[in-house]
């Protein structure tokens, strides 16, 4: 609209007060980017900027880019306005932006999770006029189990496929989710065999560990098939290695998925997948309302996600909220916790239960 502070360009979403973009999907000249995954830092920008805790995941995602850093809180002046980056605890260096100009305050969610995750910094409330938050799992089915339920489910089932002499292959993406298993399986490492990353995740793990998150130390393919233990090990890839030559190599085979779609009946069956793991680097239901209602925000525009279900639920509320079309996820391939395709993505089945 008209007027505010923070809007939609062809580019992505902008601040003309400040002369820059926020994730923008087209190059631009100067991008403050809420963190690493692919369909919110893109190649081609002239500047760069993130928060300091992701500086290696940047450089290892996108190379030797233009890149200035800013620590939690830092505030930084830009044309007319001071901007600020708070954590977003979806990944590690993940960030809200927090835009000021003359008191009037917005802040950019960026992808967000309110669960705690030994790999980043916890989701930290900021108070605001206007609140842009994404919506990714913003359906009232999307509930999480804690992360050490799920962890125990994943050791359980490394557990089966191992007495039964079978490898575990856990489809996750190789940003983020990825180190958040590995950190919370590094005790059961020592009780149940050896864990083994595939290429991309090996790389990621590097930037971790180079950011001081500590990220157990576990085999690359040639290394473990080198050592050949005799113990069927736990093999952590990226989704896009389903069906692959690279995962041949590990035999007999239990494939799941650890992703939030795995809460969607029917995800796990039409993927073909062994078994499905609920684990998502976004906030459910309860806490994206739960975020939208720390903020403060009497305006909550809603981007990439549910946009509908969460509008509506805050319009109920007297909140004044509208949707944003953007450009993140969505697509096949992106690393983050996107569907794959539109059948993996049932929203029809979902939309028909009640918000409340
Ligand atoms: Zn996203
Ligand atoms: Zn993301």
């Amino acid at each position: 609209m008209q007027g505010d502070l923070i809007s939609l360009r062809p580019e992505g979403l902008y601040c003309e007060a400040g002369d820059f973009y926020i994730d923008p999907w087209r190059p631009v000249d100067r991008a403050v980017i809420t963190h690493a995954h692919a369909d919110h830092a893109r190649v081609g920008h002239r500047h760069y900027l993130a928060s300091e805790p992701a500086r290696e995941v940047m450089r290892c995602r996108l190379g030797a880019i233009s890149l200035q850093t800013l620590r939690w809180g830092e505030p930084m002046t830009l044309g007319d306005t001071r901007v600020s980056l708070h954590p977003a605890g979806h990944i590690l260096g993940s960030a809200q932006v927090r835009v000021e100009r003359r008191g009037e305050v917005w802040v950019v969610s960026g992808d967000y999770k309110l669960q705690a995750d030994p790999t980043c910094a916890p989701f930290e409330p900021v108070r605001c006029d206007t609140f842009i938050t994404e919506s990714t799992f913003g359906l009232p089915v999307y509930r999480w189990q804690t992360d050490a339920q799920c962890l125990a489910e994943i050791a359980g089932w490394w557990a089966d496929n191992a007495a039964g002499g079978r490898a575990s292959v856990l489809l996750c993406y190789a940003l983020g989710k990825a180190q958040r298993v590995l950190a919370g399986l590094a005790q059961a490492q020592a009780l149940l065999g050896p864990m083994v990353a595939h290429g991309s995740v090996t790389a990621v793990n590097a930037a971790y560990r180079a950011s001081g998150v500590a990220i157990p130390d576990i085999f690359t393919a040639t290394d473990w098939r080198r050592n050949a233990a005799d113990t069927p090990p736990l093999v952590l890839a990226p989704p896009s290695a389903a069906g692959s030559p690279w995962l041949s190599r590990f035999g007999d085979a239990s494939i799941a998925f650890a992703s939030g779609w795995m809460r969607v009946r029917g995800a796990r069956r039409r993927r073909a997948l062994d078994r499905g793991f609920v684990l998502s680097d976004h906030a459910d239901w309860p806490g994206l309302v739960q975020a939208i209602e720390a903020s403060g925000a009497q305006r909550v525009i809603v981007t990439h996600g549910f946009e509908a279900a969460i509008v509506r639920y805050l319009s109920e509320r007297g909140v004044q909220a509208h949707a944003l079309r953007t450009e993140f996820g969505g697509e096949a391939g992106a690393e983050s916790d996107t569907p794959v395709s539109a059948d993996t993505h049932p929203v029809a089945e979902h939309l028909s239960e009640s918000p409340h």
